[in-house]
């Protein structure tokens, strides 16, 4: 059992919690995920590492409500437990030192990039932070993202707050102004598919974390299936991570796609 020791409302529907569970703190590196699965008879819901904290042996997630059990999730109070939390599963991000590294995140996908965003910084990189969402109630971290990263842009869709666009529109504004070595970037499938659109001209390596339907996490099930450069892939050992210019964006939105009747009828229970 982990007992959850805060809960903040970042915005409607994201809510941050931070949970005990020291020995996923323990081993825990940027990038990797987690398995967490409320009770007994829960769904088992990946979710990022988004901060790991060795000292308290406390992890923070966030998670944004989307079907039932991630509301469920985000309606447990501190001093609640979670059942279950495997980790951490999955390949850590490549921290080197690249030269000027563009970090991008589109909604909740900005906290997945978080703990990689410090560790690149300590490695000597520039690191330039693009944070989008629909509107300005829905970005997230712009305050803890300002002391690690060199620069912090922010997007939305309406105009709400910071630069009117998508995350491409300071991407390409970023591009145009200075050299960029590297760009990591997680958020929604068609945004990830859109800043390696932008990357590619100019030949910049972008890395994407795919949020790929995952189940058990080991590479047995297939559920996160995906096609990286014509080879078949599984997103939960193989990744999440992959070199964007290789995965098909497209198949991968379609596989997505395929329990949203089921998706349905549980939040309506
Ligand atoms: C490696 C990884 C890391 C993730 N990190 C975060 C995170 O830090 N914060 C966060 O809010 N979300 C994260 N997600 C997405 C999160 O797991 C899903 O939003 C969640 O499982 C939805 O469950 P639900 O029952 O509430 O919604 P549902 O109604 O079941 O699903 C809503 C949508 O969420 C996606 N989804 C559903 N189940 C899964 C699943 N098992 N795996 C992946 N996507 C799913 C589908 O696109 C689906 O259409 C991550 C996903 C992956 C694969």
């Amino acid at each position: 059992m982990h007992k959850i020791v805060e809960k903040k409302q970042l915005a409607d529907t994201i809510t941050l919690l931070k949970v005990e569970a020291p020995m996923v703190v323990r081993e825990a590196k940027p990038g990797q995920f987690v398995i967490v699965r409320l009770d007994e008879f829960g769904e088992r819901i990946p979710l990022t590492i988004c901060d790991a904290d060795r000292a308290r042996g406390v992890l923070t997630l966030i998670i944004q409500q989307l079907g039932r059990s991630t509301k469920d999730l985000c309606a447990l109070k501190a001093g609640d437990q979670i059942r279950d939390i495997l980790g951490p599963l999955g390949n850590p991000t490549e921290i080197e030192k690249f030269g000027t590294v563009v970090i991008i995140g589109g909604g909740v996908g900005a906290a997945e990039l978080y703990t990689a965003a410090k560790a690149l910084k300590e490695k000597g990189n520039k690191v330039i932070t693009i944070i989008g969402a629909r509107n300005k109630s829905l970005i997230i971290l712009e305050d803890e993202f300002k002391p690690i990263a060199d620069e912090v842009l922010i997007t939305t869709d309406d105009g709400s707050y910071g630069i009117k666009g998508f995350v491409t529109d300071a991407l390409k504004k970023v591009i145009s102004e200075q050299k960029v070595d590297r760009i990591i970037c997680c958020g929604p499938i068609p945004m990830m598919k859109a800043v390696t659109t932008t990357a590619k001209p100019h030949n910049i390596p972008a890395i994407v974390s795919l949020n790929a339907i995952l189940l058990d996490a080991t590479g047995m099930c297939g559920s996160c299936r995906c096609t990286i450069e014509g080879k078949t892939k599984f997103s939960c050992v193989d990744g999440p991570e992959f070199d964007g210019y290789k995965v098909d964006f497209d198949e991968l939105m379609a596989r997505n796609k395929r329990f949203l009747d089921e998706e349905r009828r549980a939040l309506e229970v």
